[in-house]
C-alpha cells in the first residue's frame, strides 16, 4: 500500500487524495504550504485573495501518467505602494515558473533527450508514461543549454588565408 506521502512531489506539498482517472493515469490532489511573501516588496501577507489550481505532470507511477492538481494560495500585498497588488505563492520547490511538469519530471525529459535525441526520447517517455512530443524534448534541451552556458564574452577567429602558402 502506497501512502499519500509517496505521491507528494515535494516536502511542502501535502497530498489530499489520489484518484484514478477514467481516461487512464492518476490525478493527485495536493496543496502547497501557504507562505504569503510578496516577490516584489518582500512583505509577509496575511490577507488571502483566493486559490488557484495548477496542473503539473509528475513522474509516472505503475507505468501510468501522473498529474498533480496543485492548489496554490493567492495573496493581497499589504503594502499600498507595492505595484504587485496580488501574488501567488512560489512553486519553485517543485517546478519552474510557468512549467507544465514538475522539476523531477523535467529532469527525466532532459536526461533522456540528451542521451537519445528527440524522437527516441519521445518514444521511450511515452512507454514510461510521460507523454511529451519530440519538439518538447528538443525545446527543453535548448532551454537547458541556454540557461547552463554563459553568453560568450570573447569570440576567436581561426587563422586562414586567401591563397595557399608557398611552403
Ligand atoms: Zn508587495
Amino acid at each position: 500500500m502506497i501512502s499519500k506521502k509517496h505521491w507528494s512531489p515535494g516536502s511542502d506539498v501535502s497530498v489530499q487524495g489520489v484518484k484514478r482517472r477514467d481516461s487512464g493515469g492518476w490525478l493527485v490532489f495536493g496543496v502547497l504550504a501557504p507562505r504569503g511573501i510578496c516577490p516584489d516588496c518582500g512583505l509577509h501577507s496575511r490577507r488571502r485573495h483566493g486559490w488557484r489550481q495548477k496542473r503539473l505532470q509528475d513522474l509516472p507511477a505503475h507505468g501510468d501518467k501522473v498529474t498533480i492538481a496543485l492548489w496554490v494560495c493567492r495573496w493581497r500585498c499589504p503594502a499600498s505602494t507595492c505595484p504587485q497588488r496580488t501574488f501567488s505563492d512560489y512553486t519553485s520547490s517543485i517546478a519552474r515558473p510557468f512549467a507544465r511538469r514538475t522539476s523531477r519530471a523535467d529532469d527525466i525529459v532532459g536526461h533522456l533527450g540528451h542521451a537519445t535525441g528527440g524522437r527516441p526520447a519521445e518514444r521511450l517517455l511515452r512507454r514510461l508514461g510521460v507523454g511529451v512530443s519530440d519538439d518538447t524534448v528538443l525545446r527543453h534541451l535548448k532551454q537547458r543549454a541556454e540557461s547552463a552556458a554563459p553568453p560568450p564574452t570573447v569570440i576567436g577567429i581561426d587563422d586562414w588565408s586567401w591563397r595557399k602558402s608557398p611552403t
